[in-house]
């Protein structure tokens, strides 16, 4: 029975219930945490061997001694073993430190102070310099164009990519610099960018001559199905409508071997890779080489890489399972909730009534549970419709996690029962 077809009485019977059933959750006094997709210790605990190599006399890569300074570009042997897995020519592909979001950054800083190689001028020496932010998206992207001064603004993100008609008039703007993609298997929505919506953003005509499709890979083989989803080939697409300048791509370890010592990745053109290791030699004599070869030891090969993602897979699949199996039980009959059910990545994006997904986030935080701030998604944490929530079922051991999800559901209800009655 969904809730807009009940009676008022009804209705109110329905509130008074919820309520009763929020007010025993509070009772329980939990203290659980589903706000942040970091890998579980279980997770962790698959790359244990890291902790121990590359040993103690195995430091020579090729003709390499990775304990020293030097090597920008980063190890062959591990940049060779991602190249085949983010389909980027091993000679456009450089391997840094341990994380990707960094090269997402110093990349935006350094168009700002220097401009990239199609910029008339520093981004900075502009009047405004704007990017366009699918949405619901990744906070972190949006937290470092706010952090700068980047105008951000939200397109919807559909299931294929981002809303492309919003995105043809928006890149008409030359302000319009940039553009933040997760092209397979969203944060948060799951979506996966298609071939067509890739082909057409690579074919864009923009004011901008130094547009960029910030096109973060994080999740490309973060496979929870025996489908194993194949990202679009923004690169080949980029350079055969003449942009090959245009994407700049990041990837990294971080959610394949250890989350706070992985090892990340940075993929373009000739001409981008040539500007980025001009800035990057000024910033570090080299990345840390010791890593990245304990990194080829370990993973050896990309068919290493896949097997081993299959061990995530097997750890996370019930995870992301019990998430679905207690959202549909728990709303599916009521008709206040959709949610995605992603094919890979870390999250599940739930939507609640509109204007309720706040009062949500307050009723499971002042019941114990952590979930990350309504709007988070969105640029400057603004959701217009105040509707969406982001699930990350990957951190806490499954029991917690069952029951982090029935007490969210919990609180969905009694707020989407308050609206209605309101
Ligand atoms: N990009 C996306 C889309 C992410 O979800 C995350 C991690 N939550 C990152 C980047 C961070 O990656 P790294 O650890 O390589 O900085």
């Amino acid at each position: 029975m969904t809730i807009d077809t009940l009676s008022r009485a009804d209705l109110q019977e329905f509130h008074d219930h919820q309520r009763q059933a929020y007010d025993a959750l509070k009772q329980a006094g939990l203290s659980l945490d589903i706000t942040r997709g970091k890998p579980s210790a279980e997770q962790l605990d698959l790359s244990t061997e890291l902790l121990t190599l590359p040993g103690a006399d195995d430091y020579r890569a090729g003709g390499v001694d990775v304990r020293n300074y030097g090597g920008n570009t980063g190890l062959p042997e591990l940049r060779s073993i991602f190249a085949e897995l983010l389909s980027v020519p091993v000679e456009q592909l450089v391997a840094g430190d341990n994380a990707s979001l960094s090269l997402m950054h110093d990349t935006i800083l350094w168009s700002l102070v220097h401009g990239n190689p199609d910029s008339p001028r520093p981004w900075a020496a502009e009047e405004k310099v704007t990017f366009i932010c699918p949405s619901p998206g990744y906070d972190r992207h949006f937290a470092i164009c706010e952090h700068y001064g980047i105008d951000m603004v939200a397109v919807d993100m559909l299931d294929d990519g981002p809303d492309m008609a919003a995105v043809r008039e928006l890149v008409k703007d030359p302000s319009v610099k940039g553009i933040w993609l997760v092209p397979t298997y969203s944060n948060p929505t799951g979506a996966v960018i298609s071939e067509a919506v890739a082909a057409e953003l690579a074919a864009l005509e923009t004011a901008a001559p130094d547009f960029r499709i910030f096109w973060d890979n994080a999740y490309a083989v973060h496979h929870l199905t025996d489908e194993q989803v194949k990202t679009a080939d923004i690169l080949g697409l980029c350079a055969s409508s003449g942009h090959p300048d245009r994407p700049l791509i990041y990837a990294s370890t971080s959610k394949i071997t250890l989350a706070g010592a992985g090892v990340s990745f940075f993929g373009s053109s000739p001409a981008n890779i040539a500007w980025y290791l001009g800035h990057a030699a000024v910033r570090a004599i080299g990345p840390d080489k010791v890593n990245q070869w304990r990194h080829a030891r370990f993973l050896r090969d990309a068919e290493g890489v896949l097997a081993h993602m299959e061990r995530h897979r097997e750890i996370l699949g019930p995870k992301f399972a019990a998430v679905d199996e207690i959202l549909s039980a728990r709303l599916g009959d009521h008709g206040v909730a959709t949610w995605t059910q992603p094919r890979g990545g870390y999250f599940v994006s739930l939507d609640v009534p509109d204007g309720t997904a706040a009062r949500v986030v307050q009723l499971a935080k002042e019941a114990g549970i952590a979930l990350t701030p309504a709007g988070a998604a969105f640029p400057y944490g603004q959701d217009p419709r105040d509707r969406h929530i982001r699930i990350a079922p990957s951190f806490p051991p499954l029991e917690e996690l069952r029951a982090a999800m029935e007490g969210l559901c919990t609180c969905v209800l009694l707020a989407a029962a308050e609206k209605a009655l309101a």
